[in-house]
């Protein structure tokens, strides 16, 4: 029994080769990976995660409005999974996988159309349009369509 505990730890978690001296943590929960990773596993995993700055703009019911995060897409392994991650803990990163995604548009919305930069842009009419990500995604539990507002600063 404890010697398969030990086993376990071992070896890579995604393709059981016995790990060296360097082994890697899953950097994320979201990565979805149970135990440690040899380089090669960790590399190969980290160069097919696509990041990018973002902020949840709204419709995302379990997210405030406006918070900061990373938006994440996880091709390795075919994982094809779309994650939004909160920089402010509490927060749950939301996962969106390919089967769910319904829709997704690159939108140019007004900024002023964002409440809070309406609340500090008052008596300032300064309009500028700015490119948004509009996710639509089944949620699963409802079977309702549920649509994402992105906005990407990288
Ligand atoms: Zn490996």
């Amino acid at each position: 029994m404890l010697e398969r505990f030990h086993r376990k730890h071992d070896t890579c978690a995604r393709c059981n080769n016995t790990l060296g001296l360097r082994s890697h943590e899953p950097e994320e929960e979201y990565w979805g990976i149970n135990g440690k990773l040899c380089k090669n596993c960790y590399d190969l995993v980290k160069s097919d995660i696509r990041q990018y700055d973002a902020h949840h703009i709204s419709g995302y019911d379990r997210l405030p409005a406006e918070i900061e995060g990373d938006l994440s897409v996880l091709l390795f392994d075919e994982k094809n999974t779309i994650v939004f991650s909160p920089k402010k803990k509490g927060f749950l990163p939301l996962q969106i996988t390919s089967d769910l995604l319904e829709d997704c548009k690159i939108i140019t919305r007004n900024e002023s159309t964002s409440m809070k930069r309406r609340i500090f842009s008052v008596g300032v009419s300064k309009t500028k349009d700015k490119r948004h990500l509009k996710l639509t995604f089944l949620k699963a539990a409802r079977n309702t369509f549920h649509s994402i507002w992105i906005y990407t600063t990288r």
